[in-house]
């Protein structure tokens, strides 16, 4: 069936064009006859109608006609047709065949010039239709050409715009003659105008002069040898901007059997650029790499140490195996290991990673690691690739930063225990001040006992006084306590202004013994920190205490202190506390600061060091002021908690 399909269209072109011949044939030959029957029956009516003898013109006519429109063949057919009829209906006895030897003399001297005619119209219609078909054949063969030309210019065009957009030109070298044949893109790169004859000379011209004597040796070692070449060299163009440009080009034997080069030159100036800087990153990154103090490292898709930055030797003994296989604290630490396994087999990056190893008995090295999974563009894993730093000394420091902090804890404890000593005296008589009343309540509650059931309701009010004697004792135990209490730092939101007056209340006694007028001026908004409440109740009752210590010598003016509490215009809390005592000096003013630095025969100089340090702890800044009368100022900040 498809065979049948695929055959008959051809067949039936091919029987088409045959029946078409067949057809203009038989047509010529049809209109020969045709042309013949048209002489006789014009032969005829003008024998019948004119009595004249029958016109053989007619009949050469006719016989011109069918050569002129069918060819030989049509023509030596109407010449046969033009004899029999003209015998048949023209020559007596009319019908017949028959004739005498006069008119078949005429007929003969009829028939030689019909049939040269016929020949010379047949001749001249065939050199008619050679040239009718020439000419077809050249307005096909023109437009064949015409197309191709088309082609040619639009091939010629691609490549001009190709060797444009990659900057290579093309050339070609006639080694005998010396003749260049440059494209329009190797103009442009020589920069020369192609209106010029391109030479050796030229090239040899725009050459960097540092390049110069080599590309000549290269241009005479190419002629001679005649073998292909590649060669880069600069070009110093006349903006003095330079090039960099390769030329290669391949030894061919042209159609005269003459050495040529047919190559191409490549500006590759932008190339080497990239190039230049790509190599100079990668220098950077590798100096980089290698100058610092963490170490870049690759893992395969085992995970086994293929490459790192930096030679050292707990890295460098590590190549080929997992990082784990040297880990010392695999089984101290079994979970933090299981939690980094599960991350590697999800393929997940991970971040500080910390971990202790030991090798070959070497020191203890405490590493911390950070890295990503690597994939290719199909998307397999292909390994991790990250940074490793040897984090000991940091280790080290934080735990001497910690065995530091405590050593500070114990101090700011023992600053405040030997703070309350201080304080014994005052605190005594605090206690023994609801202690009395407590007594003298007790001694009032029996006798009112004594007289009666009547007077139980006024035993009553003895017993209530009693129990409020007691709890006021046992606030002052509580914060002499509190403070005397080894505690961790523990941060809870609190209003400063409550710590202000507790340990307000704490010093009530001593600010009295010593005649101190004592001012309280708190905000009336709550300041909320979050703090260590016993650390900053140290803080207050140290810069207190010292102001009263100040004033103990002055006894020629009133004795004054005042603190308060408000928002400054930063929005931090600030507590001021002010005092009118001997102030301090103004090459003591930071001096104060500093650990051991007293000028009380029994201090300790530790008061103000430990509560700066609290304070900076929280965020917030302990400074000192000399009032502009007598005595100091020393005020605090601290960040004010924000509700969340
Ligand atoms: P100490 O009270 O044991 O000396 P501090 O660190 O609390 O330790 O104080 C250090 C020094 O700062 C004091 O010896 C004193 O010279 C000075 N100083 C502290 N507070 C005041 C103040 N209110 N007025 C004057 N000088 C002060």
């Amino acid at each position: 069936m498809t065979l049948r399909l695929g055959y008959e269209p051809s067949l039936s072109k091919h029987n088409a064009a045959s029946i078409a011949r067949i057809s203009s044939t038989l047509l010529r030959y049809v209109v020969a006859v045709l042309s013949i029957g048209a002489a006789v029956l014009a032969a005829k009516a003008s024998v019948s109608f004119l009595n004249t003898e029958p016109f053989v013109s007619l009949f050469l006519c006719s016989i011109l006609f069918s050569a002129w429109f069918g060819g030989l063949g049509p023509g030596l057919l109407a010449i046969a047709l033009a004899g029999l009829a003209f015998d048949y209906y023209l020559l007596p006895p009319i019908g017949s065949f028959v004739m005498g030897s006069k008119d078949a003399v005429r007929l003969i001297v009829f028939f030689v010039p019909a049939l040269f005619v016929v020949g010379l119209t047949a001749a001249q219609r065939n050199v008619a239709i050679t040239l009718q078909r020439s000419r077809r054949q050249l307005t096909v063969a023109l437009e064949e050409q015409r197309k191709t030309e088309a082609r040619l210019a639009r091939s010629e065009m691609s490549l001009a715009e190709a060797q444009r957009l990659s900057q290579t030109g093309s050339f070609g070298w006639k080694v005998a003659t010396g003749e260049l044949i440059w494209s329009a893109e190797t103009f442009r790169i020589f920069g020369y105008s192609p209106s010029v004859t391109p030479t050796l000379d030229l090239v040899v011209d725009r050459v960097h002069p540092a390049d110069r004597a080599l590309v000549q040796q290269n241009i005479e070692r190419a002629s001679s040898e005649q073998r292909d070449f590649d060669y880069e060299f600069r070009l110093l163009m006349p903006d003095r901007t330079e090039k960099r440009v390769r030329a290669l080009a391949h030894a061919a034997k042209d159609a005269q059997g003459e050495f040529e080069f047919i190559g191409a030159v490549m500006d590759i100036t932008a190339a080497k650029q990239t190039e230049l800087e790509l190599r100079q990153s990668e220098q950077r990154f590798r100096d980089f790499a290698e100058t610092a103090s963490d170490w870049f490292w690759e893992t395969d898709r085992d995970h086994r140490l293929i490459r790192v930055s930096r030679e050292s030797r707990i890295v460098r003994e590590g190549i080929g195996v997992a990082p784990w296989e040297f880990a010392a604290d695999r089984e101290e630490e079994p979970e933090k290991w299981r939690d980094h396994f599960a991350d590697l087999a999800a393929r997940k990056p991970f971040r500080e990673f910390r971990f202790r190893s030991v090798r070959d008995g070497g020191p203890t090295v405490h590493l911390s690691v950070s890295g990503k999974p690597v994939f290719d563009s199909t998307g397999e894993f292909l390994g991790y690739r990250g940074v490793a730093s040897d984090i000991t000394a940091r280790m080290r420091g934080e735990q001497a930063e910690a065995a530091l902090r405590s050593a500070q804890t114990d101090l700011a404890h023992a600053a405040r225990v030997i703070a309350l000593g201080e304080l014994t005296t005052s605190i005594a008589h605090e206690v023994n001040q609801p202690l009395a009343a407590i007594l003298s309540n007790a001694e009032a509650c029996l006798r009112w006992l004594d007289r009666g059931p009547d007077h139980v309701g006024s035993a009553r009010r003895s017993i209530e006084w009693i129990v409020k004697d007691v709890n006021r004792a046992a606030e002052v135990i509580g914060r002499v306590r509190s403070l005397a209490r080894k505690t961790d730092t523990e941060r809870k939101v609190f209003d400063i202004n409550e710590v202000i007056k507790e340990v307000s209340l704490l010093l009530r006694r001593e600010l009295a013994e010593n005649r101190i007028l004592f001012g309280l001026q708190l905000s009336p908004e709550q300041l909320t920190v979050r703090a260590d409440r016993v650390q900053l109740q140290q803080v207050i009752m140290n810069l207190l205490m010292n102001g009263i210590e100040a004033m103990q010598s002055v006894s020629d003016r009133p004795r004054e202190m005042e603190i308060r509490s408000q928002r400054n215009e930063a929005g931090d809390i600030l507590v001021v506390v002010e005092d009118r005592g001997i102030g301090f000096s103004n090459e003591n003013s930071e001096r104060i600061f500093n650990a051991f630095f007293t000028t009380k025969p029994r201090g300790l100089g530790l008061g103000l060091s430990i509560c700066r340090s609290i304070l900076e702890s929280h965020g917030g800044h302990l400074s000192a002021f000399r009032r502009s009368g007598p005595g100091s100022a020393f005020q605090f900040t601290l960040p004010l908690h924000q509700a969340e």
